[in-house]
């Protein structure tokens, strides 16, 4: 594989794969596309808009349909008095367990609470007492209270809602029926448009100038809700170009389109539907890290999935999205205790209950394993009925509606996927390393979580990031792409659409919070198998599974699958949220460093570990590249292990 000076791949080494679609029939024009409506999405469409960009916003469901309405804790950033971005910074650098990379995170701690006054000033409305001061609650890994929250334990409800209200408000639009005619059958562009960069015509939207607070401008902000991104387009030298998509249901607008763009925001949140049981709703199926692998970036740090200690256990057999009981209800001095009532947290770490995420899985996943229990228990009845009605009304309302009341009785919990900490690597403008492509939120490894995030810091990298992005889409100067290169006469074959079950019951066998090398080398071997089938089946008489939602969802979700098992064979430490129980112990001499991945062309992952701890740069003439680690070139299924070098 040839390499660019700072190691990215050039126009020539992109896998140029894009998953097996029908052409597009329709297609639309704007400045940037933003792909996901989360607080990341949001805040990049109405800051984009604000300074005069053409957004368009697609999203696979509703707008809100993300993991951003969901999050329950609340933001994390120095807003108390006594606290200090010094302070968050020393705090998610232990949470990081020594991978994070600490420009990013002085970015985020520095830069995160006057992000927090503008999300409030764009209409979020956060808990305060009487005096107007905002509230604080503290999380686990936090040394101080510095969790802004929301509604309790609504946060995410409300930052999504007062998000979506600022985009309508600032003339955010979603197309009705009787437009998309407007377009229908003909291949161009919305009627009322100008003309982009890109030579093709922008959607119709009206001024989103004001709404945002960051300034004036003529940008129009338009929403395709209920359509799914496939692929990125790019033109003969490998900029960025816009994307193709799938619309769901009846209108127009049906069917594969493609929206021509300059630049294209990956916004599409994380992967928790790789394993059964997961906190994410059903659209985190790791799209964004899956389109972005196809179309030659680089992705990082997959293997460090976060498994949230707390989450409502609902029987062995339960599937899918999961309620979750927010650290901050340890937080306010709930007691994690086994089926005898035993305090097992205290004297495992000086935070007992309140130690980092992946101390407190452990310390439930050992503590089922020394008894045999499918579970333990959060015991909060101490908090009595006032508190946790006024405090934790969603989380009250989630137990009740299955049947344990936490006023009275303790709340059975276990572990399942929360967080991707890895993603799509970018520098510190949210750059990926193709040009014209970025990612923010939680399909980004921006390297401020390292090898575990630390509570609350997600929704504060979104709208950070977020910003930064902005900032750099408006102000890009780079001649507008060319056409697109048309696709390969077929496309990349499909997993049919049970193959997600199969992936899912692969991945929480063997790469789930207990891992082995004997657990992954099953894993990895299972994947392969799956991904090999639908190969040999299409090279031999053609076929594929049909192309649609279910068949590309699975699709994505087998490739992020092998990439994150990959990673965690190669490896060989017990390090933050990855846990290998033959590695027990920290191995700072030889993994301090990231592993990064890319899709070659021929549909393999080349596997390379970076230095050291910092990210390299995305850009030629940046930081120091990745250096080839030993083994390269594979999957993680059939090398031999070998170490990075030192
Ligand atoms: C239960 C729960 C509680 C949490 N609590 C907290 C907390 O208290 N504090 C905190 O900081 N973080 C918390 N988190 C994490 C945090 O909510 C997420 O990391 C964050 O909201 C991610 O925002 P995002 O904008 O990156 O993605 P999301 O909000 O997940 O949005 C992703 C968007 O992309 C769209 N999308 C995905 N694929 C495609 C595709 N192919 N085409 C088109 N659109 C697509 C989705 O439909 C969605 O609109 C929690 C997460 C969960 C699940």
């Amino acid at each position: 594989m040839t390499t660019s000076p700072a190691g990215s791949p050039g126009p020539a080494d992109l896998p140029g794969i894009r998953l097996h679609a029908p052409a597009p029939g329709w297609s639309l024009g704007a400045d940037v596309v933003v792909v996901g409506s989360g607080v990341a999405g949001l805040t990049v469409a109405l800051r984009c808009a604000a300074a005069g960009a053409k957004v368009v916003v697609v999203t696979k469901a509703h707008l809100d349909d993300g993991s951003t309405r969901w999050a329950q804790g609340g933001i994390a950033a120095a807003l108390g008095e006594g606290d200090t971005p010094a302070q968050h910074l020393d705090d998610t650098l232990v949470a990081g367990a020594g991978l994070c990379d600490e420009d990013a995170v002085r970015l985020l701690v520095t830069e995160g609470p006057d992000a927090v006054r503008r999300l409030i000033a764009t209409g979020a409305h956060f808990d305060t007492d009487e005096a107007g001061s905002i509230l604080l609650t503290r999380e686990g890994g936090h040394h101080r209270r510095r969790i802004a929250h929301a509604g309790g334990d609504a946060t995410g409800a409300e930052v999504s809602r007062a998000l979506i209200a600022a985009v309508v408000d600032a003339g955010g639009h979603v197309p009705q029926e009787d437009e998309d005619a407007s377009d229908a059958g003909t291949g161009t562009p919305a009627a009322t448009g100008t003309e982009t960069a890109t030579g093709t015509e922008t959607a119709t939207g009206t001024s989103a100038g004001s709404a945002s607070g960051t300034g004036a401008g003529a940008g129009s902000i338009e929403f395709v809700e209920n359509a799914l991104v496939l692929d990125l387009l790019t033109d003969a030298g490998g900029r960025t170009a816009g994307v193709t998509l799938h619309v769901m249901g009846e209108g127009a607008r049906d069917g594969v389109g493609s929206v021509r763009s300059r630049a294209v925001v990956l916004a599409t949140g994380g992967m928790g539907q790789v394993f059964s049981a997961t906190t994410n709703p059903a659209v985190s199926t790791g799209d964004g890290v899956a389109l972005a692998l196809r179309a030659g970036a680089e992705v990082s740090d997959l293997e460090f999935v976060q498994f949230h200690p707390t989450v409502l256990w609902l029987g062995p057999d339960a599937e899918g999205q999961q309620p979750l009981v927010s650290e901050a209800v340890r937080g306010e001095g709930a007691h994690l205790v086994d089926a005898d009532g035993v305090r097992f947290m205290v004297g495992q770490h000086e935070l007992a209950e309140l130690a980092p995420r992946d101390v407190v899985a452990k310390g439930i996943m050992r503590r089922m394993r020394e008894t045999g229990a499918a579970h333990m228990y959060l015991d909060a009845r101490h908090f009595g009925a006032r508190m946790w009605a006024e405090r934790f009304p969603t989380i009250l309302a989630a137990c009740r509606a299955h049947g344990i009341d936490p006023v009275t009785e303790p709340i059975p919990v276990a572990p399942a996927a929360h967080y991707a900490s890895g993603g799509v690597r970018t520098d510190l403008r949210g750059r990926t390393t193709v040009p014209g492509l970025y990612a923010c939120g939680e399909v980004a490894c921006t390297g401020v979580h390292g090898a575990n995030r630390l509570a609350s810091n997600s929704l504060l990298e979104g709208l950070v990031f977020a910003e930064r992005i902005a900032a750099d889409v408006v102000a890009d100067t780079e001649p507008a792409p060319g056409e697109p290169v048309p696709p390969a006469p077929s496309g990349a074959p499909l997993l049919a659409s049970e193959a997600r079950y199969e992936v899912q019951r692969i991945m929480t066998a063997g790469a789930g919070v207990l891992r082995s090398a004997e657990s992954l080398a099953t894993a990895a071997g299972a994947l392969e198998r799956l991904h090999t089938a639908a190969v040999e089946a299409h090279e031999r008489d053609g076929k594929t599974a049909e192309p649609c939602v279910e068949t590309w969802e699975a699709t994505n979700l087998g490739l992020v699958a092998r990439v994150l098992v990959a990673a965690a064979r190669r490896r060989e430490e017990t390090r933050g949220c990855h846990w290998r129980e033959d590695r027990p112990d920290r191995d700072d001499r030889d993994w301090r460093r990231h592993l990064v991945v890319r899709l070659t062309p021929h549909g393999t992952l080349d596997v390379r570990a970076t230095d050291g701890p910092a990210l390299p740069s995305t850009r030629p003439g940046g930081r120091p590249a990745v250096t080839p680690a030993a083994g390269i070139g594979d999957d993680g299924a059939a090398a031999a292990p070998r170490r990075p070098r030192p």
